[in-house]
């Protein structure tokens, strides 16, 4: 069974905002018109314990954070610092840590928001205040669900928070395919393939098919993260990716394919989007959910 995470508390209010915050409710409510989620595959989170955000983040850094403080910890967001927006990220990284923790009990779990991939341990960074997948991780080694993870970041930036947490950790791989002239600065991760300006369908695919296999037969993780960003579509506003929605489509047939034949858990959790057309980014995520689901049910 594929399981979701979600709360109603996954909103905000971000007037004129490029991070389209409205999107997590509108894929929500498609899936669960459309029967996708019922009562029996929904994952209502829990915000985590301070000392669980503590196995990735600084105590400076969340004193900062929990009083609200403008510092240059917390600046670097881009996004305004209130109790409603603290709420949102501790809410979601709750909502990615239940997935993680699914995902390792009955192999597919999908966390309708998360994937904040640019949080630092001792700050803030594009949009992300806790760096919910590193977390995440982390809870699940501690609980021994899992030793090995492979993360799969195919949002358009560099996962650079992840690549500096995990930068001397043999027990966690970071492989991001991201567009290469465009934020962050990079950090060096495990495989990190910068791509070119206006990469194509085809050309992207030849990198994750020519690429993916081999890594997960080197690494045998016992669980992926797979970060399946809205952003490398054409039409996003601050990508310079030129991938369609057909080509994303095949990003994560593939990824979650691979992972299901291989019989390792993945836990996927959705990442950026910003294209004009918030419809755009809830069809490319409703997506994800429909091919997770059909390859949940084939193995
Ligand atoms: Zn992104």
């Amino acid at each position: 069974m594929l399981y979701f995470c979600y709360s109603d508390k996954y909103t905000g209010e971000l007037p004129g905002h490029v991070f389209p915050i409205e999107k997590y409710k509108m894929v929500y409510e498609r899936l669960k018109s459309e029967k996708i989620i019922t009562d029996k595959n929904l994952i209502e989170p829990i915000k985590p314990l301070r000392k669980e955000l503590s196995l990735v983040h600084t105590n400076n850094y969340l004193d900062d954070l929990f009083n609200l403080r403008f510092t240059h910890r917390t600046y670097p967001s881009e996004l305004p610092l209130n109790q409603k927006i603290l709420d949102f990220f501790l809410i979601t990284t709750g909502g990615t840590i239940s997935a993680a923790k699914m995902a390792c009990k009955y192999n597919v779990a999908i966390n309708l928001a998360g994937g904040y991939h640019h949080a630092f341990p001792d700050r803030a960074e594009g949009f992300c205040y806790l760096n919910d997948i590193a977390i995440s991780i982390r809870i699940v080694q501690t609980d021994k669900l899992a030793s090995k993870v492979l993360i799969v970041d195919c949002d358009l930036h560099q996962g650079n928070g992840n690549a500096y947490i995990f930068r001397d950790d043999p027990t966690v791989f970071t492989f991001s395919m991201h567009q290469e002239n465009n934020y962050p600065i990079k950090q060096k991760g495990d495989l990190d393939i910068g791509l070119d300006d206006g990469t194509t369908d085809i050309q992207y695919l030849e990198y994750l098919q020519k690429i993916l296999p081999g890594l997960i037969e080197k690494q045998k993780p016992d669980l992926i993260f797979y970060l399946a960003g809205a952003d490398p579509y054409y039409r996003d506003l601050i990508g310079g990716l030129s991938l369609t929605n057909e080509g994303l489509k095949k990003r994560d047939e593939f990824v979650i394919n691979k992972a299901q034949e291989k019989n390792i858990p993945i836990c996927i959790v959705l990442a950026g989007g910003y294209a004009e057309n918030t419809n755009d980014i809830v069809d490319i995520h409703c997506n994800t959910c429909y091919i997770a689901k059909k390859y949940s049910e084939k193995y």
